[in-house]
């Protein structure tokens, strides 16, 4: 197997050097070697202290990106939405999200186990949206019987769906109306705003006009833009000193970690604008499969692709799914047969995936 230099030893190439189409999710990226570098070049310090340059130097810098006063580089983006739910809401207190949100469906409940915050989860609109009159009627009067509604949670992009300026802006307006803070679930809030963007836009300013709706966003780094680890957790100046206080208690202060941190540097300066690669990859796979009977697609927005089996192949996901890993094609099949587009893989890979999927659904 070959390798990439990073620092003193050496990091596995990208999939695809492996000879395989890891479609599983935009998470499996491996640095490229530019980002290695800068990893291995990090200038360190304990960020417990606050004492990491190249952390202060990555939260500094997101912070001006989407327009907030500071900002806190989390382990995860799982802790990343805990911290912000733990500071924007204390026991009794009750959150509005999605009930395929991925803070209330796949972080184990953080929340409700942690902080004693009792979520209110609300059925999504195709587009992943909440309509606003599902909102207003979820949110609890002030009396005695009810947890206190403090917080809508929103999620951009939602199974790589993308929710629109205008919806972003009546929904938080609303919320801020009834006396809710909001949050946005950005972990591809970058993959949202390079297709908001569209070719030729500016996606760090449209980046900022959607962030510029909440109080609070947390982008995840480990997904398309392709660094190993890694979230930052957006607010204001206070609302960050609380949420440091709470990344503390639950585990995430972390120390010498600067070399993570120049990863998400260095994607947020040269793999945002590349995100647009991943969106055409992602067409051209929606294309080629949609061409295929038995199989019916969704058009995708950004990096994901949906598709189900239909007809006679109904039913045989697992098996799908078992014919591609031979052939070195990995995807998922949790909700439906998922396949992500990301920066380790290329075009041939994609027709490579097509071919398979082509050929089981001709056996
Ligand atoms: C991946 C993801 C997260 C956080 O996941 P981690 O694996 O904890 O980093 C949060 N929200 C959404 C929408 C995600 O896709």
């Amino acid at each position: 197997m070959s390798t990439v230099a990073y620092g003193s030893g050496a990091v596995a190439p990208g999939p695809d050097a492996q000879g395989l189409v890891d479609l599983r999710s935009d998470t499996v990226t491996r640095p490229t070697p530019a980002m290695a570098a800068a990893m291995a070049a990090a200038a360190l310090g304990d960020d417990v202290f606050g004492d990491d340059p190249t952390v202060n130097r990555l939260q500094a810098r997101l912070a001006e990106v989407l327009g907030f006063e500071d900002a806190l580089f989390m382990p995860s983006g799982t802790a990343s939405n805990l911290c912000a739910l733990l500071t924007h809401c204390g026991r009794g207190d009750e959150y509005l999200v999605g009930q395929m949100a991925h803070t209330y469906r796949y972080e184990g409940g953080g929340a409700a186990v942690l902080g004693g915050i009792q979520p209110q989860p609300l059925p999504q609109q195709a587009d992943g949206s909440l309509a606003l009159a599902d909102i207003a009627g979820a949110i609890k009067p002030d009396d005695m019987h009810f947890a206190r509604s403090r917080l809508l949670c929103l999620e951009n992009t939602w199974n790589g769906n993308v929710l629109p300026l205008d919806y972003l802006r009546e929904a938080t307006a609303l919320a801020r109306s009834r006396g809710l803070a909001c949050h946005l679930d950005g972990a591809r809030l970058f993959n949202a705003a390079v297709a908001t963007a569209g070719p030729g836009g500016d996606p760090y300013a449209t980046a900022r006009a959607i962030a510029g709706h909440f109080d609070s966003v947390s982008v995840c780094f480990s997904k398309g833009l392709g660094a190993p680890v890694g979230s930052v957790l957006c607010g204001s100046r206070a609302f960050i000193a609380q949420a440091r206080r709470a990344r503390k208690m639950t585990g995430g202060g972390m120390r010498q970690v600067g070399s993570l941190a120049a990863a998400a540097l260095h994607a947020l300066e040269h793999h945002v604008h590349r995100l647009a690669d991943d969106h055409a990859l992602a067409r051209r796979l929606a294309e080629g499969l949609a061409g295929l009977d038995g199989l019916a697609v969704t058009a995708p927005q950004t990096n994901i692709v949906f598709a189900q089996l239909q007809g006679a192949a109904a039913g045989r996901g697992a098996e799908l799914l078992a014919h591609l890993q031979r052939q070195g094609v990995l995807a998922t099949g949790l909700i439906g047969l998922r396949f992500v587009t990301h920066l380790d893989v290329d075009t041939a890979g994609i027709d490579r995936a097509v071919a398979a999927v082509r050929e089981f659904l001709a056996a």
